[in-house]
Formats: structure tokens, C-alpha cells, sequence
């Protein structure tokens, strides 16, 4: 079985194979970009390239790009640790042409890649066209289709509309036709019942989009049309720790040796074992995966701070903090003992991550502590409000007060409803929903304006808002339901 590392070499060897020179991971912090806060895809660096700004100085490449999607047009920050394959910071790997090869090649050798080289079985791959637009005049593609169909059967090609299929920079620019593979890793019993092209795209967790390969080959105009591109682009993009599940035969991309190791280590510092109980899962999956990007973010010089992309990375290391102190009974600082299994396991292939661990830990302890007493604090007002509740004869809390532990202490309602129901006490979860509402109403006015890939803040804006509302929600719900 090919180890993560092992993987993540063979594809950029692969490309390099095939005359592509390969390249560093850009940082994924980005500094000198208004519009963008984190890289999100593996193109970003190559922006001013595919936009003619500057000349390509080699026409093919390939790497393994550092991507954070936490805020802007992709947040998959809700998902990450409920789900198995959406994290914060993954590698994306990539191959790139500038002017040079196009859909045949690309075709080709993403087919040779993944069945040739890597052994995986066509049955079990799915591939979508984009079907065409009409109403712009844009045809069905056609021609990645009839590229597909040397490979594979008509039945493993499938139509997909514009949002899946139609890649846009912005509201102006390169765009083009997209083609993504996915694959299925279902049980035999459970192909037979249902087959596979029935279930792409559709948030099934074993039927998982792996690659996607872009075609930008239209420039749209100021004025909404399109005209063809002169120099086109091929832009593809592959979730690594998505593939390493696919090739080591997993169901999750947490039970790879990308995540194991770090989760034996949660596990040992916590008493807790990963599989035992969802709750507990949950929580051991959102810590090994924030341990990642906040490592990541503090050594590409992000520091968690109160505004901008420092505001986003506090938000996320409090997130994994509260999840540790609910449900794996962290009271003490325990993330920043992660650092050296991180980096055993990752340091390989991003020194930069060996060269400041002392910073990290250091940055990551202060943090985690802090928080930790922002929380204690909350814990005391908690248990005068409880003490108040019981005297008074009740049995519930206001939704205010619940709402003020969340807003001012970062109390997560579920968090705030263990407590209680250790001493016997419920909360008022209308009126505290309620409170969210009202908030919410206030956060929308405030709210970050997306269109593009690149256009992710509004002039003047210093902090990030916007997903602790709907993560919360989510939260309860999914707390409902357990219950
Ligand atoms: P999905 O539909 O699964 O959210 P996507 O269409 O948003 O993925 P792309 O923008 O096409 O993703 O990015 C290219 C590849 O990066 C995807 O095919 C997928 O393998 C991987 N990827 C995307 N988002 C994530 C994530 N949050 N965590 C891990 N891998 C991801
Ligand atoms: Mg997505
Ligand atoms: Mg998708
Ligand atoms: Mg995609």
C-alpha cells in the first residue's frame, strides 16, 4: 500500500513524466491580495499568468498546493468533521497548461494516472461533461465527451449543469467547460442496488468527486459575452487526502496516515478511542483537521489575531478548542502537543512546518490557554445563573442568558446544554434561537459580498463574519437529532 507521501510524490513525478516542471506550493496565507484572504485552490498562484499579465515561464506544472476554504466563496467549514471529506486546509494537486496542451492530453493522461499508474478500477469512476447552456449559446462539450468515450462506456459519462460543470474566475475573465472525476467506493452490494451515476454529486460520502479538470477556453467581456480565449488554460485540481483514502482502501479520509497518526495521539492524551462513540469522533476529527490549518497558517506567518484572516484562524482554533473541552474533556491546553506528530508526518514534504514549530506551539499554547479562561469565566456565570434558576424554583434558563454565553463567552449551545443537564436543568431553545435570529439580522448587514473566486471582501472590511450563526444552527440540529 502506497503511503501518503508515496502518492503525493507519484503525481507530481507523473506530470514531470509527461514535461511539466514542478513547482512550490504557494503560501497558503496570501498578503499582497485584497480580494483573497487564503489560497483555495491550487490556480490561485497562477492568476496573473492565465489572466496575461505576466508570461508563463514554463508552460507546464504541476505541485501540491496548500488550500484553506474557511470563508469566501468556498467555506466548507460547517462539514469539516461531521463529514469524512471536506477538511479546512487539504492538498490539492494540480496540473497546469498555459498555452500549451489541452482536453485530449489532459483527458489522457488523468485516465493513465488513475487506472494505468495507480491501479483504480474504471468500473468504479465516474466522469461529468458540462451539457451546454443555450441561452448563451454555449454548446454541449462535446469534445471532452467524445475524449472520455475512448476510455470509458457512455453509461460513465454524465451530463452537468453550469454550477458543476462551468468554472468562472469572477464575473469577467478566463472561464471554460470543466470536466470532474468521481469515484465509488461503495460496497459490491450496494453498486448492485443503486448504481453509481445515480448518487454523483449528491453528498453521498462514498461516492466522492476526486479531480477536477478545468478547460478555461472563453474570456467573458465587461459586457457579459464570451469570446475565445487566445493562450488556453487546462487547470486541474485533485483532493490529495481524497485520493490517498480512495488508493488505501478507506471509507473516510480520516482513517489514512494522514490523520491516524494524529488521532492515536488525541487519543492517547485524551483516554478517549477514535470509533467508540459519534460525539467523540466528531470532536478527535475537527482537532486533528484544525490542528493542520492553524499549524499551517502561524508557520505562512498568519497569526491568530482579532481582525481579517487572523480573526478567521482564532475563530477555528477556538472551534477545535471547544470541541475538545465538550466532548474529549480537554480543560488544560492540548492541541499545541499535536505539533510534533504534524510534523513527523508532514514535515517531509513542508519543512517550512519544521523550520517553526517552536513558534507554533509557543502561539498555539498562549492561544488555547486564553481561550480556556474566556471559557472558565462563562463557566462561573453559568453556575450563578443556575444557582439563581434553581432558587427561583425553575428548571430552564432564558434563551438570553444562553444566547449571552454564546455571544460574549463562546459558549456553544450544545455545550451549554451539558452543563445544564448534568444539574438537572434545561435552556429555553426558542427564545435562544431567537436571540440568534436577531443577531444574525445584525451579522447580514455586515456581511462579506461574494461573486468570484477572488472577490471576497468588501472595501474597508476588517473582520470576518458569518459562519458561527449558521454553524451553531446546524449544531443544534444535529444535536436535536441525537437527542
Ligand atoms: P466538493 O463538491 O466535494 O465540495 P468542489 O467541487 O468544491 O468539491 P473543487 O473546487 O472542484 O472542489 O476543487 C478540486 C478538488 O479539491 C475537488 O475535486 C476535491 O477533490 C478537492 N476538495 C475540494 N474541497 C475540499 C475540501 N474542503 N477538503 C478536501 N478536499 C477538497
Ligand atoms: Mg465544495
Ligand atoms: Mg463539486
Ligand atoms: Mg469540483
Amino acid at each position: 500500500m502506497l503511503t501518503a507521501n508515496e502518492i503525493r510524490d507519484s503525481f507530481v513525478k507523473f506530470f514531470e513524466s509527461k514535461g511539466h516542471q514542478i513547482v512550490p506550493s504557494a503560501p497558503m496565507v496570501i498578503k499582497d491580495d485584497p480580494t483573497l484572504m487564503f489560497t483555495n485552490a491550487g490556480m490561485n498562484q497562477f492568476k496573473d499568468i492565465i489572466l496575461g499579465n505576466h508570461p508563463a515561464k514554463y508552460k507546464r506544472v504541476t505541485d501540491s498546493q496548500k488550500c484553506l476554504r474557511v470563508s469566501g466563496k468556498h467555506n466548507d467549514l460547517e462539514e469539516v468533521g461531521h463529514d469524512t471529506y471536506h477538511h479546512t486546509m487539504f492538498e490539492m494537486l494540480g496540473n497546469w497548461s498555459f498555452g500549451d496542451y489541452f482536453k485530449k492530453e489532459v483527458i489522457g493522461w488523468a485516465y493513465e494516472y488513475l487506472v494505468e499508474v495507480l491501479k483504480l478500477d474504471p468500473k468504479d469512476l465516474y466522469v461529468t461533461v458540462f451539457e451546454g447552456s443555450p441561452e448563451e449559446g454555449l454548446a454541449r462539450d462535446d469534445e471532452a465527451a467524445g475524449y472520455w468515450g475512448q476510455f470509458f462506456p457512455e453509461d460513465h459519462i454524465i451530463n452537468g449543469n453550469k454550477h458543476d460543470n462551468f468554472w468562472e474566475m469572477g464575473d469577467t475573465g478566463p472561464c471554460g467547460p470543466c470536466s470532474e472525476i468521481h469515484i465509488d467506493s461503495r460496497s459490491a452490494e450496494e453498486k448492485a442496488a443503486i448504481p453509481g451515476r445515480e448518487l454523483v454529486n449528491k453528498d453521498h460520502p462514498q461516492v466522492i468527486e476526486i479531480w477536477n479538470l478545468v478547460f478555461m477556453q472563453y474570456n467573458r467581456k465587461a459586457d457579459g459575452t464570451l469570446e475565445p480565449l487566445p493562450a488556453k488554460v487546462i487547470d486541474t485540481g485533485m483532493g490529495f487526502e481524497r485520493l490517498v483514502r480512495t488508493l488505501q482502501g478507506k471509507t473516510s479520509n480520516y482513517d489514512t496516515d494522514v490523520f491516524q497518526p494524529i488521532i492515536k495521539v488525541i487519543g492517547d492524551l485524551s483516554g478517549k478511542k477514535y470509533g467508540d462513540d459519534e460525539k467523540t469522533d466528531v470532536a478527535m476529527r475537527v482537532v486533528a483537521d484544525h490542528i493542520r490549518t492553524i499549524a499551517f497558517s502561524i508557520t505562512d506567518g498568519q497569526l491568530p489575531s482579532n481582525a481579517k484572516a487572523g480573526y478567521v484562524i482564532r475563530r477555528i482554533l477556538r472551534r477545535a478548542v471547544r470541541y475538545a473541552y465538550t466532548f474529549l474533556g480537554q480543560k488544560q491546553a492540548f492541541m499545541y502537543k499535536l505539533v510534533p506528530v504534524l510534523i513527523e508526518n508532514m514535515g517531509g514534504a513542508y519543512p517550512e512546518l519544521k523550520a517553526q514549530q517552536a513558534l507554533i506551539e509557543k502561539v498555539m499554547k498562549e492561544e488555547e490557554e486564553s481561550f480556556l479562561r474566556t471559557l472558565e469565566t462563562g463557566i462561573r456565570l453559568l453556575e450563578k445563573t443556575m444557582n439563581e434558576t434553581k432558587a427561583a424554583g425553575k428548571t430552564e434558563i432564558s434563551g438570553v442568558d444562553a444566547f449571552t454565553l454564546y455571544d460574549t463567552f463562546g459558549f456553544p449551545f450544545d455545550l451549554t446544554e451539558l452543563i445544564l443537564r448534568e444539574n438537572g436543568l434545561t435552556a429555553d431553545v426558542k427564545g435562544f434561537e431567537a436571540e440568534m435570529q436577531k443577531q444574525k439580522e445584525r451579522a447580514r448587514n455586515a456581511a462579506a459580498v461574494e461573486t468570484g473566486d477572488w472577490v471576497t471582501l468588501k472595501e474597508g472590511e476588517t473582520t470576518f463574519v458569518g459562519y458561527d450563526y449558521t454553524e451553531y444552527e446546524t449544531s443544534i440540529l444535529r444535536y436535536r437529532q441525537i437527542k
